[in-house]
């Protein structure tokens, strides 16, 4: 598994751009409008890049006047008339000098000639723009724009639009160039589409995971022990990720697979190897030193020199602290302690590899499928972490299938199988998986240089694609270094996007780390492996099934399956109900009771807020008729039900993991 890499988007190539989505355009053409308009009120602005992104555009400005969404009403009053007047998208194809020539004089991101305001970044754009390729223009009313496109036909193909936020940015991304403000916008086909999206955002932030953990008691950050980014799971988030887990050990070990446990740390040389450092270096934590083996017998060397640096008489001061903190990591450095460095580990691939190259391996062997619920950390800046879905330790659901190119096609097939299993138990009804291919002028630079192996490999991966109907789309030059990946995307029950996973094909580091198996025809070679993560983390995917149940979980993964609840508190009826407690937990099924004397109306609602799934209600009457009154949270109730066949049913819907 590798991690998803957010960067600072590189100028787009023409293939890219004709891969725009009839949505992309529309929002990229709005960007136009929304500079038109901008340009109405502030005639000066000089406007840098406009692209379409997640959800929206924006056009990054640079302009005197600070613009906040105060101004929005103004801005989308301008704009409005720039759609009414339904506008041509214009291409106009013109040579180099004249795009120098126009951008010197203001034209440029402008609706006039500007004299003495050039269209400064504009002309930086013009720059990057090689040789060879076309340069065009595209003119809508007044405003002319350096663009390659592609746009809408007219302005009024914009539907509907909104603009949502200003944020600031500097011109290509580089703090050494100009801060500018970006303008964020959204736009659709039509207005309901633009209303069904604001309130999807609204239903996502009653839903937000974080509010929801909270008030749940599901997860704490504690920034001020732990640190930030690394999730204490509470008891109740813990009965989830438990639920979690017997799902995936279920599945996988009907699945063949054998399951595995590796240590949280290895030594650098492993990292070497699999190639995460030093290009990964910057995500994992950083090394520890150990004295080992010959060094070992320095330690009390050391002992002494830290001793001496901590107790230099007298008592320990902030200073004397840091000058310790200081010394010790000279110690470190030198050349006479080198040690031995050790990392957390930001993978569990390179750990079950050296499982693979423990034991000689046959053919018959093979496939191998090692899985682990293993426990990554991975140094993310402190401004990217995000509740559960940006964290800097991951339980992922990993696997690692190891086989030959004959088995390939049925084992990946199998890992799709898989993933459709787990979309069907937990309702997900839209998913999409993104393949992603290798481009040949990569080759030897962002790719493994093994043409033959990516064009089989892709191939491969193609047709189970195909032939099993499966919904995906395919992306160029988007792989992992060493292989074809799938970017598994799912929408939650209200709409909105999650990457859930990412699985790869990897023809590359089995050989780097020697794996080699036994062929039939008596040599050896090296097995292709698949890496797998349907459940993805259990950071990321709770997150989003807090999301995607707005905490209303299924009975079998809801934290407090069952309250039995008495009305009054007499002991023959406490009693009563302690013994269909008892008889719950006996099955597994986290059960609680509520004995007090509490009005009956008030403790039920204690257990609704508490999002418990059932809720049994027992009075005098339901004891006297071996029955219990059933409540299901968001459901009411059901009314009173022999208490066997309630219970028998509660174990049925767990067993079955029940919608
Ligand atoms: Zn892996
Ligand atoms: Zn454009």
């Amino acid at each position: 598994m590798e991690a998803d890499e957010s960067k600072q988007p590189e100028r787009k190539t023409l293939d890219d751009r004709n891969r725009m989505t009839d949505l992309e355009r529309l929002r990229h053409s709005c960007a136009h409008v929304m500079a038109t308009a901008i340009l109405r009120l502030w005639p000066d602005a000089q406007f840098a890049a406009g692209p379409p992104v997640e959800n929206g555009f924006y056009y990054d400005v640079e302009l005197q006047h600070r613009i906040s969404p105060e101004d929005f009403p103004a801005i989308e009053a301008e704009m409005k008339q720039e759609i009414k007047a339904n506008r041509l998208f214009e291409k106009v194809v013109v040579p180099r000098e004249q795009a120098l020539k126009d951008s010197e004089s203001g034209r440029l991101g402008g609706l006039i000639e500007r004299p003495g305001n050039p269209s400064k970044f504009k002309l930086g754009n013009l720059a990057d723009i090689p040789e060879g390729e076309p340069i065009t223009y595209f003119k809508s009313g007044d405003f002319i724009d350096l663009c390659a496109g592609p746009h809408v036909m007219r302005t009024g193909n914009i539907g509907a639009y909104k603009l949502t936020s200003v944020a600031s940015a500097y011109y290509k991304g580089d703090e050494k160039n100009p801060q500018l403000q970006r303008i964020y916008g959204t736009a659709f086909k039509n207005k309901t589409e633009l209303e069904a999206y604001f309130n999807m955002l609204e239903e996502a932030k009653r839903r937000d995971h974080r509010k929801i953990g909270q008030e749940m008691g599901l997860y704490t950050i504690d920034a001020d022990f732990t640190g930030p980014g690394l999730p204490l799971w509470l008891p109740k988030g813990g009965a989830i990720l438990e639920e979690l887990e017997k799902l995936a050990k279920e599945t996988e070990f009907a699945a063949g697979y054998v399951r595995v446990k590796t240590p949280h740390i290895a030594k650098e040389k492993m990292y070497l190897t699999s190639g995460h450092l030093p290009y990964y270096a910057e995500s994992m934590f950083p090394p520890m030193t150990l004295l080992e083996g010959a060094d070992a017998a320095k330690r009390p060397i050391l002992r002494e020199k830290f001793q001496e640096a901590l107790h230099g008489g007298g008592e320990l001061t902030s200073e004397k602290l840091d000058a310790f903190i200081e010394k010790a990591q000279a110690i470190f450095k030198a050349e006479e302690l080198p040690g031995e460095r050790y990392y957390l580990k930001a993978m569990n691939c390179p750990h079950h590899h050296r499982i693979f190259a423990a034991e000689p391996r046959s053919y018959r062997d093979l496939p191998l499928r090692l899985a682990e619920y293993g426990t990554c950390y991975r140094y993310e800046q402190s401004g990217e972490l995000f509740g559960l879905m940006r964290v800097r330790s991951l339980n992922m659901n990993d696997s690692h299938i190891y086989c030959t190119p004959e088995q390939f096609a049925q084992e990946f097939n199998a890992v799709n199988e898989m993933y459709l299993k787990y979309f069907k138990i937990f309702g997900i009804e839209k998913y999409v998986m993104r393949f992603s291919t290798h481009v040949k002028e990569g080759l030897g630079k962002k790719y493994v240089n093994e043409p033959e192996l990516w064009i089989q490999t892709e191939n491969m991966v193609r047709d189970v694609l195909k032939t099993s109907g499966i919904n995906f789309v395919e992306v160029a030059n988007e792989a992992a270094f060493y292989g074809p990946k799938i970017d598994v995307q799912v929408w939650s029950v209200i709409g909105r996007e999650f990457t859930l996973a990412t699985n790869q094909v990897d023809f590359a580091v089995p050989r780097k780390f020697g794996l080699v198996y036994r062929d039939r025809d008596n040599t050896e070679k090296t097995p292709l492996c698949i890496h797998r993560a349907p459940l993805g983390t259990h950071e990321r995917f709770i997150g989003f099934l807090i999301e995607h149940y707005a905490g209303n979980f299924p009975l079998w993964l809801a934290p407090e399956q069952v309250r039995v609840l008495t009305i009054g508190e007499d002991e023959p009826l406490v009693n009563y109900a302690k013994a269909i407690v008892q008889e719950l937990r006996a099955n597994m099924v986290r059960a609680e009771g509520d004995y007090s004397n509490d009005k009956i109306n008030g403790k039920i609602q204690q257990a609704e807020l508490a999002k418990v799934h059932t809720m049994l209600v027992i009075g005098p009457r339901d004891m006297a008729a071996g029955a219990v009154s059933v409540r299901v949270h968001g459901k009411g109730s059901l009314g009173a039900k022999p208490k066997a066949e309630v219970v028998a049913d509660i174990l049925a819907a767990v067993r079955e993991r029940r919608a």
